[in-house]
């Protein structure tokens, strides 16, 4: 399964949710896939995803949001890996974090990161999170319902093939704008 496939996948299962995605390549995708206000675009904020996230579902820990997504990479991830222990230790509950796992840097020429030897999706678990796996379109189909009705945090652990999708313009809007954008969609719910 390719990246691309994957978010079209998890922008179907998303509509509904707020989502913070990891920047670069992800982000470019999933804006090709569907850009919608509920997508939060981390322009050039590497490994930060988890992290905002976490933040997100601690502040609508009590609103009518049933869940906010995180599209993590691998990569983005590893540079920043204590989103684990500290989702691990304040436990929010409506945290779903999707990682996208190619065990690549996709957007730096395929370079390897050391999820080649490494189970990211075992370290959630050491640090206190749920796991989900998900590995083609079927099982992450089904995987992502399974995540989204689970109490947080949960990481679904979605292994993908190397690549990105071609033709897919660069994603250059203000992330100011960009950024009020997914806040008022987020004020009129929470
Ligand atoms: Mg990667």
């Amino acid at each position: 399964m390719r990246r691309v496939e994957a978010l079209e996948i998890l922008a179907d299962a998303t509509a509904d949710l707020p989502v913070v995605v990891t920047c670069a390549a992800t982000s470019r995708e999933l804006a090709a896939v569907a850009d919608r206000p509920n997508h939060l675009y981390l322009l050039d904020a590497m490994g930060l995803a988890g992290s905002v996230a976490t933040g997100l579902a601690l502040a609508v820990a009590d609103a009518p949001v049933e869940r906010v997504v995180a599209i993590e990479g691998d990569g983005s991830l590893l540079m920043n890996p204590n989103v684990l222990p500290t989702g691990g230790h304040l436990r929010p509950r409506k945290l779903l974090m999707v990682l996208l796992d190619n065990a690549v840097y996709g957007s730096t020429a395929d370079l390897p990161t050391y999820a080649a030897g490494l189970d990211l999706g075992g370290v959630a678990a050491a640090c206190g999170w749920a796991v989900r796996r998900a590995d083609d379109p079927g099982t992450l189909r089904r995987a992502f319902a399974e995540a989204r009705a689970a109490d947080g945090p949960v990481l679904l652990h979605v292994r993908i093939a190397p690549g990105n999708a071609p033709d897919v313009p660069r994603l250059l809007e203000d992330p100011v704008v960009l950024g009020r954008r997914f806040r008022d969609w987020l004020a009129e719910r929470a």
